[in-house]
């Protein structure tokens, strides 16, 4: 178990990471959703001790490691460039690590050989520990990255972006990888990404980071349907988010007026998950516990398994509508045509002044 306590890092005076605070479980993946600029790399840094912190501290198993050199540690750090030494092969890329660790290298070269191939294996590469990085592709110099690490047996493996460099296809192959190869060591991963469908696919828990701030550490499905702040609602991808305030009827954002859930009078921000959303045509009222608004269509695309719908608010500002095409079939509209979105009031999503969810009693999924 790590431990974080008001971890603090500023670069000539402002926070990179503020106040950071939160456990590491054993045996866990934990998944860390920010935009760039958010404090990730940062945050790993401090925990691998390449960057000392203005305050606070980092216990593991109940030692304090704040101020311990970074090889000392016990932790291992894939780095978002893979770092590969381009002129030994690919069995002594992952070998070395093993003959040089600081705490009890293996210097027998029986031993050295079982561990490396039982890696090479794990990570799919058996038959290239003879190959040189400059022979692999992306996805192959990512393993030898990640089997690098892993071979030292670290308590926690920090990722930074491991799969930032892959396309979308090999992306969602090592997904499922790297949660098999986790599950298979029992080790802890924090994976750092900056893609929220990562985050919310891979995480057991996740971590979200706004300007260096932690500001949820939740199960993802959690995140998902409840963010805790805005900012997180916004990261997500996921929410229509509407600016406005609540007034004597509802919630007015624009020139319309939304109903809101009950205790949301104090909303600033008004959320409704794409999902949750359905376009009917023009002019009906809405259907008691709806909510409706006026909208004018862009444009549809599909996704796979989804089509994503996009219209016009009337203040100009964009709403998706998302669709599982198991659950219907596309709907072709022109383009401009007047159409009303409504949604449950129930879905809605309020957020006060300061950005912080508002629990209203009439929430989805609360009861
Ligand atoms: P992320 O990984 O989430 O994109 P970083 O941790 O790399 O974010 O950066 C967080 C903030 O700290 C950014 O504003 C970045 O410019 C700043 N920063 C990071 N490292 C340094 C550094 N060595 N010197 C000055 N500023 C830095
Ligand atoms: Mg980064």
């Amino acid at each position: 178990m790590m431990e974080l306590t008001g971890l603090t890092r500023r670069f000539d005076g402002v926070p990179a990471v503020s106040d950071v605070t939160l456990t590491v479980r054993d045996d866990e993946y934990l998944t860390l959703l920010g935009p760039s600029g958010a404090g990730k790399s940062t945050l790993l840094r401090l925990i691998a001790g390449l960057e000392r912190p203005d305050s606070g501290s980092i216990r593991l198993n109940g030692e304090d490691i704040t101020h311990r050199p970074t090889h000392t540690r016990g932790l291992g750090f894939v780095q978002q460039s893979y770092a590969l030494f381009p002129h030994i092969s690919v069995f002594d890329n992952v070998a070395f690590g093993l003959r040089n660790r600081l705490v009890d290298p293996v210097t027998d070269e029986t031993g050295v050989k079982r561990r490396v191939d039982a890696m090479l294996e794990l990570v799919g590469l058996s038959d290239l520990g003879q190959r040189m990085p400059g022979q692999l592709s992306g996805g192959q110099k990512q393993r030898v990255s990640l089997a690098r690490t892993l071979v030292t047996e670290p308590k926690i493996c920090l990722l930074d972006e491991p799969l930032g460099a892959l396309d979308a296809n090999l992306r969602e192959r090592m997904t499922v990888e790297l949660r098999r190869i986790r599950e298979a060591l029992g080790v802890t991963f924090m994976h750092v990404t900056g893609n929220e469908a990562e985050a919310l696919a891979m995480g057991d828990r996740m971590i979200v980071l706004d300007r260096g701030r932690a500001v949820m550490i939740d199960a993802p499905d959690t995140v998902y349907a409840r963010p805790a702040t805005v900012a997180v609602a916004k990261f997500l991808n996921a929410y229509n988010v509407l600016d406005g305030k609540a007034e004597i009827g509802g919630f007015r954002h624009g020139d319309v007026l939304l109903p809101l859930p009950e205790g949301a009078a104090r909303a600033a921000h008004y959320a409704v998950r794409y999902d949750l959303a359905s376009i009917e045509p023009a002019g009906g009222a809405p259907a008691p516990g709806r909510a409706a608004m006026p909208a004018a269509f862009i444009a549809r695309e599909f996704l796979g398994s989804r089509v994503v719908y996009f219209l016009h608010r009337p203040d100009g500002g964009v709403f998706e509508v998302e669709r599982h095409l198991s659950r219907s079939d596309p709907v072709d509209h022109p383009k401009d045509a007047a159409l009303t979105v409504t949604w449950a009031v129930d879905d809605v999503l309020a957020f006060d002044a300061s950005g912080r969810l508002i629990e209203t009693r009439r929430l989805k999924g609360a009861a």
